[in-house]
């Protein structure tokens, strides 16, 4: 089959809107097509445009979606349905929550982990006698009535998964790719209220054998960057050291980042071997140094944990962008406040304060609908840089003007010239890109900042 693959993207400026890190759901699951014989072509909207003509000749238009890029996911549905009478599979996490939903503009969404669904699903669609109750994680519209077939038992062996071929993105160049993104893990351990990732891939950490993540890293040239996708890297603290000893071992070439808990800095073995085999940064989910709020998230560090996680990362020459969340029930004002002077005063490398969003698939989201508190739907503005919901300390409006206050404050040209003298050109650099980047924003969402006062 002719198959098209679509990453859509969310327009508005965003906190990584400076950095076109692709995702990997669609070359991961055009490879595995492509691998059982299929023709695939894949676009990454954040990397260029989508070829209509691809779109034209395709049999089937798979559609991979995170909440704040459904909305353009289910434009782009619709519009391939209607001109060009494709057949639409979306997937995701959004649509994984929200499938009925999705099934408005697609005509098969697939729920969770869509390895072997997706496989199955495309067999069917070759079948002269399709069989769709038989394809794991499928919901689907027969003559009007959804129907929403049971979730595969076993969650997706890492083992099995190839290595995502870039090559079969069609709008940009793979060769030049600066940032490449590899996943080692899924699952987390951890339950935090905002995040979906245990909804979607399960409480037990479950990893790829070194092996084959050393055979990915091989094709890594000095000058590249490696991003390591997982949504907590250091899960498993013994095979991570496993797998970063090798990379030793082998001389890895590039340098990489990831995603880790702060509590990591009690494992000095650990910071070595990160440190040893090049990283250079981690993104850290630091989300806020008011106790109350860390229990409310279910956080599990405490506001010491973190003081010393970021100073002892330091040592280790390891810059850090901290990722805060402001807006839960527990914040003030004032507290919001503390954790900018804190940001600074720590010296943290980079930073997002985010406004706190209910996603579909998170306990947040089902307690905040359930107490009508949650005002709008329009999933465009789920990115962390709007308010959706109503605070319990402050309004709607107070809340955007302060997660815009701490944005600017932060990335200000009296924060990059303290940098500038200390010589440090990174986070001197970093603090313009990040003005320029606010100030885009602003322009972007007067009207938005307008409707606010009427909430
Ligand atoms: S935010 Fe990070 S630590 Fe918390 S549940 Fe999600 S992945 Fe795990």
């Amino acid at each position: 089959m002719k198959i098209v693959g679509i990453e859509p993207k969310n327009f508005r400026t965003h906190v990584f809107s400076a950095f076109k890190l692709s995702r990997l759901a669609m070359p991961l699951l055009g490879t595995i097509l492509k691998n059982k014989g299929h023709d695939v072509e894949i676009f990454l909207e954040e990397q260029g445009k989508i070829d209509e003509n691809a779109l034209k000749n395709a049999d089937v238009v798979m559609i991979s979606t995170i909440t704040p890029t459904a909305k353009r996911a289910y434009k782009i549905a619709q519009q391939v349905k209607e001109k060009y009478k494709k057949i639409v599979i979306m997937g995701g996490p959004h649509v994984s929550f929200l499938p009925e939903e999705a099934l408005n503009f697609a005509d098969f969404v697939i729920r969770g982990e869509g390895e072997k669904a997706i496989v199955k699903l495309i067999e069917q669609l070759e079948s002269t006698k399709p069989n769709f109750s038989s394809v794991p994680n499928l919901s689907y519209k027969l003559n009007g009535k959804i129907y929403h077939n049971p979730m595969d038992k076993d969650w997706i062996d890492l083992d099995t998964l190839p290595i995502p071929d870039f090559s079969l993105v069609k709008n940009f160049n793979s060769d030049k790719i600066k940032i490449y993104p590899i996943s080692t893990s899924r699952g987390c351990p951890f339950g935090c209220i905002f995040c979906s990732v245990i909804a979607l891939f399960g409480r037990k950490y479950r990893f790829r054998n070194k092996d084959l993540i050393l055979e990915e890293l091989k094709n890594i040239k000095k000058g590249q960057h490696v991003f390591f996708y997982d949504d907590n890297f250091v899960a498993d603290k013994n095979r991570t050291k496993e797998l970063l000893e090798d990379m030793i071992r082998h001389n890895f070439k590039g340098e990489w980042s990831t995603q880790v808990r702060i509590d990591i800095y009690k494992d000095k073995e650990l910071l070595y071997l990160m440190k040893k085999s090049k990283c250079i940064l981690v993104y850290v989910g630091i989300e806020s140094i008011n106790p109350e709020t860390l229990k409310f998230y279910k956080k599990g560090i405490t506001k010491k944990e973190i003081e010393e996680g970021i100073k002892t990362l330091h040592n280790f020459g390891i810059k850090i962008h901290g990722m805060f969340v402001i807006g839960a029930d527990t914040d003030t004002k004032e507290s919001i406040l503390a954790t900018l002077r804190f940001a600074k005063e720590i010296n943290l490398d980079s930073v997002q304060f985010l406004i706190l969003t209910p996603i579909p698939g998170t306990k947040l989201f089902e307690d905040f609908l359930n107490n009508g508190r949650i005002f709008t739907t329009d999933w465009e503005l789920y990115d962390g840089h709007h308010v959706v919901f109503y605070p319990k300390n402050l309004s709607p409006l107070e809340l955007q003007e302060l997660h815009n206050t701490l944005f600017k404050d932060f990335y200000s040209y009296k924060e990059a010239l303290k940098y500038l003298f200390k010589g440090n050109f990174w986070n001197t650099t970093i603090r313009i890109l990040g003005k320029k980047f606010i100030k885009l924003w602003g322009k972007e969402n007067i009207e938005f900042f307008q409707n606010l006062q009427k909430v």
